[in-house]
């Protein structure tokens, strides 16, 4: 402290009188901003030689508040962000899964501005039950009796898995005891339900007599898990549900079809390959049907389960359930995105995840060509910037081998450029709203299917914090 430098430092208080400082209080507060000046203090204390710049107290103090206000800018700016995916995964869980359409939006917003009558029945004027908003419109779109919502399809696996199968044996093909992204397996989540697992078949070819020779005492459910991010090829057996649900009504247990990504419509009509629906599951026989809310369906994070009222009813009671249930802004988004179902012509247009789906490759070239020129520009001459083909992805595990023919703008460094993609990739992440694409033979790839915006992306090329050649 010895330093003559060191007599340069303002007080904290003479900070807070700074008219740049002063100017942050009413949105930060005082108690924000004196812990800023602080460390905005400890921090050029530390770097003192970085006092030999300031030839008087004003120019220090300048320096402060500048610093200051950037931590508290810093401090104060959302971490959760939204971002432009252009990774051609559409349901991309790292980037939050399915977009939702206008209407949910909405009515997320309607409902969180005040009360709303979640548990409140206005007819009978008392208590109501959460899942009756979506229970009707579930049960139309799925054929089933019963519905009730939980808060991801993980959870509604383990509701009905701990509901109905605790102390006892769950009997699953060895080729359905899959992992699913994020650390679900199915065979942990088995153990923490309560009940074992009892593997049957081989990993690429299971028979009825599989199932039938493991039925005893201690079984409880047959369940099927939906294989959706994987397949297997070749030589290959599995047992038909219509035959899995015959077995289990013999032994008087459930038979429950964990689907995953189920989709309310047949996405054949849509020209995209078939993915199982929950209705398909109910009418081979299934009692109960659990899949997510935000992969190919299109709506907020949440999991559904389908079946008969009677078994729907015991998962309803389930303890559990308290603690795995969906807030109101679940439901409002649900409800919106459901009812766009029932008028399956229009899908298309409004609900953004099947949207997303059906783009035309016209369309995706013509959106490609609107963006070539400005990244030429903005990229000058160190890159190469084309247009090509690629394939994007449902993602989110559904229908992995299908790949849907589509445009990306693809970046290589010049010849002689010594500057990897990978730099020019973090860049991009730096953006306002950060650009997210994939690299793929030291190429930069930006699948332009997501993209609802090409305006924001262009605009902010001139952002782009670059090293130009
Ligand atoms: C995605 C998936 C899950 C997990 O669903 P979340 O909504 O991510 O919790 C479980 N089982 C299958 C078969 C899945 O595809």
């Amino acid at each position: 402290m010895t330093s003559p430098q060191l007599a340069l430092l303002p007080s904290v208080d003479g900070m807070l009188r700074h008219t740049r400082i002063e100017a942050l209080l009413p949105e930060y507060g005082r108690e924000q901003a004196t812990a800023a000046i602080r460390q905005a203090l400890d921090e050029i204390r530390r770097a003192e030689s970085r006092l030999a710049v300031f030839s008087n107290r004003a120019g220090c103090m300048d320096y402060l508040a500048n610093e200051a206000e950037k931590i508290l800018r810093r401090k104060f700016a959302p971490s959760l962000r939204p971002v432009i995916n252009l990774t051609g995964t559409i349901l991309h869980t790292n980037l939050g899964r399915a977009v939702l359409p206008e209407s949910a939006i909405t009515a997320i917003a309607s409902i969180s501005r005040g009360a709303c009558n979640l548990e409140y029945d206005l007819d009978a004027a008392g208590r109501g039950d959460r899942d009756s908003h979506v229970e009707a419109l579930i049960c139309e779109l799925t054929g089933a009796e019963a519905a009730t919502v939980v808060n991801n399809n993980a959870a509604a696996v383990l509701l009905v898995l701990n509901t109905f199968a605790t102390g006892g044996e769950v009997i699953v093909s060895r080729g359905e005891l899959v992992e699913i992204g994020g650390a679900f397996r199915i065979p942990d989540v088995m153990s923490r339900a309560g009940c074992t697992l009892r593997e049957v078949g081989t990993t690429n070819r299971t028979h009825p007599r599989d199932f039938q020779n493991a039925i005893g005492p201690a079984t409880r459910m047959i369940m099927k898990v939906h294989t959706s991010n994987f397949e297997i090829k070749g030589f290959t057996a599995s047992v038909a549900e219509a035959e899995l649900a015959k077995l289990a009504r013999t032994a008087g247990i459930p038979f429950a079809v964990d689907l995953g990504s189920g989709s309310l419509v047949n996405l054949e009509d849509y020209g995209l390959p078939h993915e199982p629906t929950p209705r398909e599951n109910l009418e081979n026989g299934a009692d109960l049907v659990t899949f997510s809310g935000d992969k190919i369906l299109g709506g907020p994070q949440c999991g559904l389960i389908i079946g008969s009222k009677e078994l729907v009813g015991k998962v309803r009671k389930n303890p559990l359930k308290r603690a795995l249930r969906v807030g109101k802004l679940t439901l409002a988004a649900l409800t919106e995105v459901l009812k766009l179902y029932l008028n399956p012509e229009s899908l298309t247009e409004r609900l953004p995840t099947l949207r997303m789906f059906t783009r035309e490759p016209e369309e995706l070239q013509a959106l490609a060509d609107r963006l070539l020129p400005s990244l030429r520009t903005h990229l000058g001459a160190a890159w190469q910037v084309e247009a090509i083909e690629c394939r994007s992805q449902i993602g989110s595990g559904a229908l992995p081998q299908d790949l849907l023919p589509s445009v990306a703008i693809a970046i290589h460094s010049s010849p002689g450029s010594n500057t990897g993609v990978q730099t020019l990739a973090e860049a991009f992440l730096k953006l306002p709203v950060p650009v997210i694409g994939r690299i793929k033979d030291d190429a930069l790839l930006f699948d332009v299917r997501c993209l609802e915006d090409p305006e924001q992306f262009i605009k902010q090329l001139a952002t782009l914090a670059f090293a130009r050649a």
